[in-house]
C-alpha cells in the first residue's frame, strides 16, 4: 500500500519550499520529493565558475513574510550561486520543511486513478505515493541540453555542463578549455575561467548583448534601508508587471528625442541590471525602437573590444532582449586577452568532438577541458520527460503532442488532468518576471484552491477545454504582436534540435495575470469543472 498524503509536491526549489510550508500551514499533508540531495532547484545544480543571479538579490527572494525577509542580509547587489544556496537552506530551515521533503527521489511517474480520485507517484527508486493532488514546482529551466555533436563520448578530456557543475572544484589551471555557448551561463563563466585557464577558446553560435551588472558588496547601511523599505518595495512587486519594483514603462524609445533617449540609455547602462531593457515600453514591440536600443548597445561592444578583427564576430543583430537579456561582468573585455580565442561557428560550424578536442571546418582546436553552456530545454522539457498520465491513460506527451501543442489554463492546469497544479507552468508569466515573485503569487493561489476544494467538499477540480484552448489562443496572439517569436532562442524552443517552436509565456505582465487569477477564482473556478464529493444523507 502506498504512502498516502494529501499533496505531494515535485521539487524543492523555491517552489517547492513555499509550496510545501503553505499547504502545511493550511493543515494539508504535504510530501516533497527532490531528485537532488537538497534544497535549491537550479540553485543546487548550476555551480560553475562565476554563477551569480542577475536580478538584484533584494528582490530575487521571497516577500511573503516581513519577519523572514528581514532576517537575512545578502551580501552584494548580484549574489553567487552559493550565497542563494545558503538563502534557500536557511529558508527551509526557518521554515521547518525539510521534514516534509525526500531527497535523492526522482519522480518517474505519475497516473490518476479515476476510481481512487487519486494520484499515483512512481519514483525511479522504486517507491509509490499516493496523493489527492500533484503539485509540479519542476521550475522553467531544469533539464540541462547538450546538443547531439557526433563523437561526444570519444573525448578523452574532462567535460562539464554549466547546468550540472561538479561539487568538488574544477582545477582549470594551466588547462585548455572550450566553452560551448554564449547565453548567460557562457557570458558569466568565461571571464572567470580566463582568469584561471591557460588558453580558452569560445565557440559562438550568435553573438550577444550585454549590459553591465555593476555588481558590489552592500554596506550595513544599505542593508538597514532595504529592510526598512521593504513594506513599500513589495507593494510596488506586487503589483508590478516584471514583479521587480520597477512601473510599468510608458516611454516609447522612437517617440523620445535622440539626446534625452541616450541620456536614459546611458545612465541605465552605468547603473547596470535589468534597468535598461525595462526602460521603454516598445523594446520588444516596435522593430525601429529594438535598433536604435540594440545600435546602442553595439557601440558599447565596439568601444570595449580592442581587437579589430575579432569585434565584427562579437557583435549581434538579433532584436535586443527577445533572448533573456544578459548581464556581465568584463565579459566583452575578456576577449581583450591574447590567450582567449573567439571561434566564430557560423563560419566555422562544429563538425565533430574529437577525443582530443573540438573539430570545427576549419580546424582541431586540442583541449583538456570542454564547457556546454548550452542551456536547458526550457518550459517544457522537464514536465514532459516525466511520466505524467491523467484521465483515461492519456499521457502529457500525448496531450501536448510531444510539444507540438502545449496548452493549458493560466499554466496552472490542464484539462484532463484532474487535481494537477503547475507552479510557473508553460502559457504563465514565468521567466520574463521577477521568478520568486510570479512563484508566490502561484503558490498562494494553488493553496486558496485547496482550501476552498475542502471547504466546499469538491473532490477534482480541472480546466474545461474550453478555458484551456481560449487561454492558449490569448497567450499566442499576445506574443504574435510583439518580437519574441521572431528570434531563435529558448523561449521559443528552438534551441533544441526537433523541438516544436511556440512561445509559452503570457506577456501581460504579473499584475495583469494576478488580477486574472483572482477573478477566476472569485467566480468560483471560472474556466474550471468542479466535481463534487457525494454527502451521504
Ligand atoms: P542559453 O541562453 O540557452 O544559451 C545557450 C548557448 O549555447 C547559446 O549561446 C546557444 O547559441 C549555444 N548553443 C546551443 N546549442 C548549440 C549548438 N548546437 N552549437 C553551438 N552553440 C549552441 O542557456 P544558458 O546560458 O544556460 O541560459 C539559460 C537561461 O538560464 C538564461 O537565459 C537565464 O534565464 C537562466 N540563467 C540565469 C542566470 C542568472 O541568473 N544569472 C545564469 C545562467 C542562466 P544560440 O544563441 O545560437 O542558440
Amino acid at each position: 500500500m502506498a504512502n498516502h498524503v494529501d499533496a505531494i509536491v515535485i521539487g524543492a526549489g523555491f517552489s517547492g519550499i513555499y509550496m510545501t510550508y503553505k499547504l502545511r500551514e493550511e493543515g494539508f499533508t504535504v510530501k516533497t520529493l527532490e531528485k537532488a540531495a537538497g534544497v535549491g532547484g537550479v540553485w543546487f545544480l548550476a555551480r560553475y565558475p562565476g554563477a551569480r543571479c542577475d536580478s538584484d538579490s533584494i528582490y530575487y527572494n521571497y516577500i511573503f513574510s516581513e519577519e523572514l525577509y528581514k532576517k537575512w542580509s545578502w551580501s552584494s547587489r548580484f549574489a553567487a550561486q552559493d550565497e542563494i544556496l545558503s538563502y534557500l537552506n536557511f529558508v527551509a530551515d526557518e521554515l521547518d520543511v525539510k521534514k516534509e521533503m525526500q531527497f535523492n527521489t526522482e519522480v518517474k511517474s505519475a497516473i490518476w486513478d479515476e476510481d481512487q480520485t487519486k494520484w499515483l507517484v512512481i519514483t525511479a527508486q522504486g517507491e509509490e505515493f499516493t496523493a489527492t493532488y500533484l503539485i509540479s514546482g519542476v521550475g522553467c529551466l531544469s533539464t540541462s541540453s547538450i546538443p547531439n555533436f557526433q563523437g561526444r563520448e570519444s573525448f578523452k578530456g574532462e567535460s562539464y555542463h554549466t547546468g550540472n557543475w561538479p561539487h568538488t572544484p574544477v582545477d582549470l589551471n594551466g588547462k585548455r578549455v572550450g566553452v560551448i555557448g554564449t547565453g548567460s551561463s557562457g557570458v558569466q563563466s568565461i571571464p572567470v575561467i580566463a582568469e584561471e585557464a591557460k588558453e580558452v577558446y569560445v565557440f559562438q553560435r550568435t553573438p550577444q548583448y550585454s549590459v553591465p551588472t555593476r555588481n558590489r558588496q552592500f554596506t550595513e547601511e544599505e542593508i538597514a534601508q532595504f529592510k526598512e523599505a521593504f513594506l513599500d518595495a513589495r507593494e510596488i512587486m506586487l503589483n508590478s508587471p516584471s514583479g521587480l519594483p520597477i512601473p510599468r514603462s510608458t516611454r516609447s524609445v522612437v517617440d523620445t528625442p535622440e539626446e534625452e533617449r541616450v541620456a536614459i540609455l546611458e545612465d541605465a547602462w552605468e547603473k547596470g541590471g535589468m534597468i535598461l531593457n525595462n526602460a521603454f515600453y516598445d523594446i520588444v514591440i516596435d522593430p525601429k525602437s529594438n535598433e536604435l536600443v540594440s545600435e546602442f548597445l553595439r557601440g558599447k561592444i565596439r568601444e570595449k573590444v580592442k581587437k579589430s578583427d575579432v569585434v565584427e564576430h562579437l557583435l549581434p543583430y538579433y532584436y535586443y532582449s527577445t533572448k533573456r537579456p544578459i548581464l556581465d561582468t568584463n565579459y566583452h573585455d575578456t576577449y581583450n586577452q591574447d590567450h582567449v580565442t573567439l571561434v566564430n561557428l557560423r563560419q566555422q560550424p562544429i563538425e565533430c568532438i574529437t577525443e582530443n578536442g573540438i573539430q570545427t571546418t576549419e580546424k582541431e582546436y586540442p583541449l583538456d577541458i570542454i564547457v556546454f553552456a548550452t542551456g536547458y530545454d526550457a518550459m517544457t522539457g522537464t514536465l514532459l520527460k516525466l511520466d505524467i498520465r491523467g484521465r483515461n491513460g492519456v499521457s502529457l506527451q500525448e496531450k501536448w503532442e510531444n510539444g507540438a501543442k502545449v496548452e493549458t489554463y493560466l499554466g496552472l492546469g490542464l484539462a484532463g488532468f484532474p487535481n494537477f497544479f503547475t507552479i510557473t507552468g508553460p502559457q504563465s508569466p514565468s521567466v520574463l518576471t521577477n521568478v520568486p515573485t510570479a512563484i508566490e503569487q502561484h503558490v498562494e493561489w494553488i493553496s486558496d484552491c485547496l482550501n476552498y476544494l475542502r471547504e466546499h467538499n469538491v473532490k477534482t477540480i480541472e480546466p474545461t477545454v474550453e478555458a484551456e484552448v481560449q487561454w492558449s489562443k490569448q497567450c499566442t496572439e499576445i506574443a504574435n504582436g510583439t518580437l519574441f517569436t521572431k528570434t531563435e532562442s529558448w523561449y521559443t524552443g528552438s534551441n533544441i534540435d526537433g523541438k516544436s517552436r511556440d512561445f509559452l509565456i503570457y506577456l501581460n505582465g504579473l499584475d495583469n495575470y494576478r488580477q486574472l487569477c483572482n477573478e477566476v477564482a472569485e467566480h468560483g473556478y471560472k474556466g474550471y469543472q468542479l466535481q463534487y464529493e457525494e454527502i451521504k444523507a
